[in-house]
């Protein structure tokens, strides 16, 4: 998820700066309060950029599956999936692949049956076991998906791998990743224009409110945002889970038992985080547990936790 982010992010800045640029170029060349004509082109500008947005949010509203809900998205699904497979030819590049046949077994065994239910007919799958002590897994766009040899021991069971996989499938599977640079290339654009309305400002002026837009943004769009796409994915992936066969009453344990081992680290408060915490996680888990159980016990083939991994 970090990587696809990263990547996506990086593309957006690069069309925003562009954009940046050229509003640059347009402060020299129109020198400000010369006159009815600069008025009027300014009006203009700002009008085509009303209009530009508007038409974003009409291309780009689409929904998410699962959930449903409303999600903002322009950005093709071609471009996504390519992303994914380049980031994923990246990381295996860099990474080594496990030697433990128990564990790459149960990775690849989980995720096949996750899958199976995950309705996505486009995901071109691959599933692979990294060795490497990170605790940390991730599902590029298209259904590349790696984990890494550290959170096996929190896992315990098959159960608990098919918490960690269905949660980054679920993020695929909802298109968190191009939502996320759609999200910056709003962004990026808002600020474009209230720097360019504001050019009649002083320096100072200006660069207060360009301040309290960034902080605004930061702590109000982006972040929480961030936290709701961990908690949709929590929530899907225990549908996920349920309906591949594995037993969903392990999701609230995984999260306690990853929650104690990083108690007395310097984890940040949930408010200005980009995760929701740990404790938080579980009991939000458990009180969709009803649901998913009954999804579990409506399911032809449960393997209940799976074989134990440690
Ligand atoms: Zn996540």
């Amino acid at each position: 998820m970090v990587v696809v982010v990263t990547r996506l992010v990086k593309e957006c800045v690069e069309m925003a700066d562009a954009w940046n640029k050229e509003s640059a170029c347009m402060q020299q060349v129109v020198p400000d309060g010369v006159g009815e004509e600069v008025r009027w082109n300014r009006r203009r500008w700002l009008s085509s950029a009303a209009g530009l947005s508007a038409l974003s949010l009409c291309c780009g509203c689409r929904s998410t599956p699962f959930t449903g809900r409303p999600q903002l998205r322009f950005i093709p699904k071609s471009m996504e999936m390519s992303l994914g497979e380049q980031s994923y030819a990246e990381v295996l590049a860099e990474s080594t692949v496990s030697q433990n046949t128990a564990w790459t077994d149960a990775v690849v065994r989980t995720g096949q049956r996750i899958s199976q239910v995950a309705n996505a007919p486009d995901f071109k799958w691959d599933f692979r076991l990294l060795a490497s002590p990170k605790q940390n897994a991730f599902c590029l766009p298209g259904g590349k998906v790696a984990i890494y040899e550290g959170i096996i021991p929190y896992c315990e069971n098959e159960a608990g791998l098919a918490v960690v996989m269905s949660h980054e499938i679920a993020h695929a599977l909802a298109h968190h990743g191009a939502e996320r640079m759609s999200q910056q290339a709003g962004v990026k654009g808002v600020g474009a224009v209230l720097g360019w309305a504001m050019s009649e400002t002083t320096p100072a002026t200006r660069e207060l409110s360009m301040k309290a837009f960034g902080t605004g943004v930061q702590y109000g769009v982006l972040l929480p945002y961030s936290r709701h796409h961990e908690s949709e994915a929590d929530a899907i992936g225990l549908q996920l889970m349920a309906k591949a066969g594995y037993d969903p009453s392990e999701a609230p344990l995984f999260w306690g038992r990853f929650g104690q081992a990083k108690s007395g680290t310097d984890t940040p408060p949930e408010w200005a985080s980009t995760h929701p915490s740990d404790d938080r996680r579980a009991s939000d888990l458990a009180a969709k547990l009803p649901d998913a159980l009954a999804l579990y016990q409506s399911t032809g083939s449960r393997y209940g936790k799976g074989e134990k991994l440690t």
